[in-house]
C-alpha cells in the first residue's frame, strides 16, 4: 500500500464523516495508534463494537482459521459457522430462529419487512401502521431512517415509506392514543436509546409497551444492536428487563469488528419468512459468523458479564469524580459499559472530545449534549483509570482550570 494522509481522505472519500485529524493505523486491546505514532485509550469501542478490544488473540486466530477453510460460498450452500452462532443465539434467548444479515441496518429493515408480512398474512394489508420513538435510532436505509423519527436524517430523502407514527419515549399514554387492533402491525424501540443521548426506558414504559402490543396484536420488536451483545452487562438488555420481544435485532458487538448483523424471532414469526421472501448475498458469511461464534463465546459467560456490571460502577464513580472537580454534568447514566454524561453546557461538546484526542483519549458523543463511552468490554481497570486522568486533563483546558 502506497503512503496516504489524512487530506486524502477529503480528496477521495464522500463526506458523509468527519474523521478525527489523523490515520489511525494499529490497535490493541483498548489502546490505539495514528500515523505519527501517538497512542490513544480508545473509550469508544468502535461505536460499541469491538466488545473484546483491538485485535484479541483469540478472534484473531478464530479468523485466520476460517479464511484458511472457506470465506464464501452464498446461501445457495450452508456453512458450520453460521449454523453454529444461530444455534448460540437461539439456545441463549428467547428466539427460535435467526436471519443473518451484514450491519444493524440491514437487521432492522428485514425486522421491519418481517412484522409487515406477517400482520398482512395473519390480519391483512390494512395492520401496517409501525409505532416507534421520537429521537431513537434504527439505522441508514431508507425505512430504517423513516421509523427513526429524527429529521435530521430522513430530510430531502422523500417520498418516505409510509403508516410510521412516532410517540414520545417513556411516555406510554401517549403510545396508548395511538396504537389499535386495526392498523398496528409493530412497535419498535431499543430499551436504552443509543444514538439519541444514551436514555433508558423505565421499567414500567417497557412493560407497559409489552402489553400494549399483546392487547393489539401487534409485534414488539427490540433494536438491541447497541444495547446488545453483553453491552449492558447482561448478554441482551431485554434479560435485565425481563421482558421478551417477538423480534430482536443485534448486530455492533455481535462480530467483534467484522461486519454482521442478526435478526431474530419466536416461530410464529419466523415461520413467515419462505424461500425468497428476504435475502443478502453477504448474509451467513462463514468468516463473519465465525468471528461471531468466538465472539458468542468469549462475552456470553456469566462472569464476564458480571465483570461489566462492575465496570459500570468504576465508570460511574469517575464521572461522578469528574463532576464533583468540574460540576458539568446534568446527569449520568446508562448500564454496562454503556455510559453517557449529560452536559451541562452542550455547546462544550465538540471542544471537549477534540481536546480529548489532543490528551490521547478517544470518547464519543450522543444526542446533542451527551459524552459516550462504550469502550471494549474486556477493558482493563488500569485502562479505565488512564483514560480519565486524560478526560481530567481535556476538561482541565476546557474549564481553564
Ligand atoms: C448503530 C445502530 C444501528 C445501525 O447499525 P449499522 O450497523 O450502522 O447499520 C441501528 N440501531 C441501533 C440502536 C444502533 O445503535
Amino acid at each position: 500500500m502506497s503512503k496516504v494522509t489524512r487530506a486524502d481522505f477529503d480528496k477521495y472519500l464522500m463526506g458523509v464523516y468527519c474523521p478525527a485529524p489523523f490515520v489511525a493505523v494499529k490497535g490493541e486491546g483498548s489502546r490505539f495508534w495514528d500515523d505519527a505514532g501517538k497512542e490513544y485509550v480508545d473509550f469508544g469501542g468502535g461505536i460499541a463494537v469491538n466488545v473484546m478490544g483491538h485485535c484479541h488473540p483469540e478472534i484473531v486466530a478464530a479468523l485466520e482459521s476460517q479464511a484458511h477453510k472457506l470465506w464464501h460460498i452464498s446461501n445457495y450452500m450452508c456453512t458450520e459457522p453460521a449454523i453454529t452462532l444461530a444455534k448460540n443465539l437461539v439456545e441463549s434467548t428467547f428466539a427460535d430462529k435467526v436471519f443473518f444479515a451484514n450491519s444493524g441496518g440491514e437487521a432492522n429493515e428485514a425486522a421491519l419487512k418481517l412484522a409487515r408480512r406477517y400482520a398482512f398474512e395473519k390480519f391483512g394489508p390494512q395492520k401496517n401502521q409501525i409505532i416507534s420513538f421520537y429521537n431513537s435510532f434504527h439505522g441508514r436505509t431508507l425505512f430504517d431512517v423513516t421509523v427513526g423519527g429524527q429529521t435530521k436524517y430522513c430530510e430531502g430523502f422523500g417520498p418516505l415509506p409510509g403508516s410510521i407514527v412516532h410517540a414520545d419515549f417513556n411516555d406510554l399514554e401517549q403510545l396508548k392514543s395511538l396504537i389499535s387492533k386495526e392498523n398496528t402491525c409493530a412497535v419498535i424501540m431499543e430499551p436504552i436509546q443509543g444514538e439519541g443521548g444514551i436514555l433508558p426506558a423505565t421499567q414500567e414504559f417497557i412493560e407497559g409497551v409489552r402489553k400494549l402490543c399483546d392487547e393489539n396484536d401487534a409485534l414488539l420488536i427490540f433494536d438491541e444492536v447497541q444495547t446488545g451483545f453483553g453491552r449492558t452487562g447482561y448478554f441482551y438488555a431485554y434479560q435485565y428487563y425481563n421482558v421478551e420481544p417477538d423480534i430482536l435485532t443485534s448486530a455492533k458487538g455481535l462480530g467483534a469488528g467484522i461486519a454482521i448483523g442478526a435478526m431474530m424471532a419466536r416461530d410464529k414469526v419466523a415461520s413467515i419468512f419462505k424461500p425468497g421472501l428476504h435475502g443478502t448475498t453477504f448474509g451467513s458469511n462463514p468468516l463473519a459468523t465465525a468471528v461471531g461464534c468466538k465472539s458468542f463465546e468469549l462475552v456470553n459467560q456469566p462472569d464476564f458479564l458480571k465483570e461489566v456490571r462492575n465496570k459500570e460502577v468504576l465508570f460511574k464513580k469517575s464521572y461522578q469524580e469528574l463532576n464533583d472537580k468540574y460540576d458539568c454534568f446534568k446527569e449520568i447514566r446508562g448500564a454496562g459499559l454503556m455510559i453517557g454524561a449529560q452536559l451541562k453546557d452542550e455547546t462544550l461538546l465538540k471542544k471537549i472530545t477534540s481536546e480529548c484526542l489532543n490528551q490521547g483519549l478517544f470518547v464519543l458523543t450522543a444526542g446533542h449534549d451527551v459524552i459516550r463511552t462504550v469502550p471494549a468490554l474486556n477493558i482493563s481497570e488500569s485502562d479505565i483509570k488512564e483514560g480519565f486522568v486524560r478526560l481530567d486533563k481535556a476538561l482541565a483546558v476546557v474549564f481553564n482550570k
